[in-house]
């Protein structure tokens, strides 16, 4: 197979868009039609992944008449869609995605989150397709279950062609007014270049899915082989951390590179400094079980990239979700690793204004929280930031927050990202006339702060 002649590793993907595009939908589709026909073909559910073996793209694929030679072993899906996940996966300062699927609602067109999606994308760099998903909805589709889009459409009325592609131009116009140039997939001659691929799918009847997969693997062989040569050398990042019954404080990784083993020594950055630990257990779920008994893992010796983990250590309380894992070899110099394992947290505390005037910013990963710094710091929002901190927001943060009451009332307010707010912290901040505005939407955060500042002013 191809997989030995060129060592790649999977690509990893990451899945974009709007609230309500369909993000979850699609990856459902994608995991499950095959799944329920019994043809699961080794596709595995994994931690906040699902990886998608060549063998199983191919079967899925093949009307396309592409199952000759994939190249890649797999395709490893980010399952926890949203930007979230996005600017958690980076490691070592660079984007861990090696692609993005960006789903825009084809009745909808480009939407608020689709621009915030863009703009990340841009920013790290990322090359992405688009899928122009909910094509059933156009009045009068008829259902081609699985089939690419081009046998779809050819099956569809002149009325419902029409208005897909008026539809179509529609949102490719959008697209233009942001600055990016797209193109159907099979008739875009510069992909990669200067224009982006489109598409058209249903994550209900699953037209155009698998023009999707063959794109994303095809895409990724031919133009990623470097970036894609599998390394032994260990990159990992962190995408969560999870407290699971029975397991304690668990944190959950995606391995990009290499090979992690039960009982490897590892580093973690967490919030008081480098956690060194070793890996008591590497999990996955247990495919046959987990359907049924939610909870069920399964334990691995080692486990090779591309792949999303489960580990179980002692003393990851207070890891910080969306930095880089590193694993202590023989020959390294522990210092060295620690030194490199808060580089991540470094680099995003010493963007706060040193000064000490501004807002308190508190969110749930470094990721997150470094994508919010970002919007408080565009021109049109520029809201200055004295403190920040990751995780729930407690007392003590309120205290640090309430600091500001003397320099600047109106920096006087937490903007917790994606973040839960203890009550007591809630409490101690209306006796103290601290504001906390809370949301999972960073424009959100910014319309509350806005309107407040504005009622202030008058
Ligand atoms: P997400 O917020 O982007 O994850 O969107 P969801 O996957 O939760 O989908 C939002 C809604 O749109 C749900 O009611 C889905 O059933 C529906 N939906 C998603 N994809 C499609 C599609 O291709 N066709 C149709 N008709 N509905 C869809
Ligand atoms: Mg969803």
């Amino acid at each position: 197979s191809g997989r030995s002649e060129y060592n790649l590793r999977s690509p990893i993907c990451c899945i974009m868009g709007h609230v309500d595009t369909g993000k979850t939908k699609l990856l459902d589709c994608i995991r499950g039609t095959n799944v329920q026909q019994g043809e699961a073909g080794g596709i595995t559910q994994q931690i906040g992944a699902t990886y998608f073996p060549a063998e199983n793209i191919r079967q899925r694929t093949k009307e396309l008449k592409a199952d000759a030679n994939l190249k890649v072993p797999g395709l490893l899906v980010i399952d926890t869609p949203g930007h979230e996940s996005f600017t958690n996966l980076r490691s070592r300062g660079s984007g861990l995605c090696d692609i993005a699927i960006l789903v825009v609602d084809i009745m909808h067109g480009l939407e608020r989150q689709t621009i915030e999606s863009l703009n990340l994308l841009k920013m790290r760099n990322t090359n992405f397709v688009i899928a122009l998903n909910k094509v059933d909805r156009l009045y009068g589709w008829k259902a081609c279950h699985n089939a690419s889009i081009v046998k779809a459409m050819k099956e569809q009325s002149r009325d419902v062609q029409f208005e897909f592609r008026t539809r179509l131009t529609q949102v490719v116009t959008e697209f233009k007014e942001q600055g990016i140039n797209t193109e159907l997939y099979y008739k875009n001659k510069n992909m990669g270049k200067d224009t982006f691929s489109i598409v058209p799918t249903s994550a209900i009847s699953g037209e155009g899915i698998p023009d999707l997969l063959l794109l994303l693997v095809q895409w990724t062989a031919k133009t990623m082989a470097a970036r894609l040569a599998y390394s032994n050398e260990v990159q990992c990042t962190v995408l969560e951390v999870k407290v699971v019954e029975g397991h304690g404080t668990t944190i959950d990784v995606i391995l990009v590179n290499g090979e992690l083993h039960e009982g490897d020594q590892i580093v973690v950055c967490g919030m008081q400094g480098p956690i060194v630990t070793s890996i008591r257990a590497l999990l996955t779920p247990d495919p046959m079980k987990e359907l049924r008994v939610k909870g069920s893992y399964e334990h691995h010796k080692k486990i090779k990239a591309a792949q999303g983990i489960k580990i179980n250590a002692q003393g990851l309380e207070h890891a910080i979700a969306g930095t880089s894992l590193y694993v202590m070899g023989p020959d390294d110099d522990a210092e060295d690793i620690k030194e490199a394992v808060m580089e991540d947290m470094r680099s995003v505390m010493g963007r706060v204004n040193k000064c000490g005037e501004g807002v308190y910013v508190q969110a749930s990963t470094l990721g997150s929280l470094e994508a919010l710094l970002d919007f408080l710091k565009t021109p049109e929002v520029s809201i200055p930031v004295s403190g920040i901190g990751i995780g729930n927001v407690h007392k003590q943060d309120v205290m640090k927050a309430s600091v500001m009451l003397e320099k600047k009332k109106e920096y006087a307010t937490i903007l917790a990202f994606d973040v839960r707010v203890a009550q007591d912290a809630r409490e101690l901040a209306d006796e103290v006339g601290v504001e906390i505005f809370a949301a999972d939407i960073i424009y959100h955060l910014f319309d509350q702060f806005k309107v407040y500042i504005d009622n202030l002013k008058e």
